[in-house]
């Protein structure tokens, strides 16, 4: 044992983050000892009240402080289109693009097996509770990730919905395999977008 024991629980609490390894885990560590203790205050204030009062859009399920998202909220945007995206990020660099006029439905993850994530673990079914409900639903585009298990849940998805009379569509496949959305720029996204086929 080099570090005190509070040095050590601080390093693998920040190293059980995703993306962090050992070594970025000691360096942030021992940048927070260093730093004012009101600095740090803030820090750990801001995670707990963001993690309080973070809550999920009733109607898209993406990230919001308020009940209902500004893009649900908004009564300018198509609420018969739906695209379909792995999470807030992706939602984001589609609202990037400002050329996406329809609403979205955030499914917090894919499904992916291996990592023990089944369709129950992410919003499917509150998807199709949308797409069965009172208010119309023309269009659902599948824009998950080009991964395997973008794919699989795109493919799931596609099953469960068409049944129910909905046309449903996949973005292009400009978006390279394994990429994440987040990280395309804007103009490949509007060409996925644009160049949906129906599945
Ligand atoms: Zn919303």
């Amino acid at each position: 044992m080099i570090y005190s024991g509070y040095v050590n629980r601080l390093v693998s609490e920040l190293a059980a983050l995703p993306g962090i390894g050992e070594k970025s885990a000691q360096r942030l560590a021992f940048h927070m000892i260093n730093m004012p203790p009101e600095k740090v205050k803030r820090l750990a204030d801001t995670m707990i009240e963001a993690r309080s009062r973070v809550k999920y859009c009733s109607g898209c399920y993406t990230l919001t402080d308020a009940e209902i998202c500004p893009v649900c909220s908004n009564p300018s945007r198509d609420h018969s289109v739906i695209m379909v995206v792995e999470d807030t990020r992706d939602m984001a660099a589609y609202e990037k693009t400002g050329k996406y006029t329809g609403v979205y439905h955030v499914l917090h993850g894919a499904i992916a097996p291996m990592l023990g994530v089944g369709p129950g673990d992410i919003k499917i079914k509150e998807l199709v509770t949308r797409c069965s409900g009172d208010d119309p639903v023309s269009e659902v585009i599948l824009a998950t990730n080009s991964s395997i298990e973008g794919e699989t849940t795109a493919m799931y998805i596609s099953k469960l919905i068409k049944p129910l009379g909905v046309k449903v569509t996949r973005i292009a496949s400009g978006v390279p395999v394994g990429g994440d959305l987040e990280y395309i720029d804007e103009i490949t996204l509007t060409r996925a977008l644009d160049g949906r086929t129906e599945v």
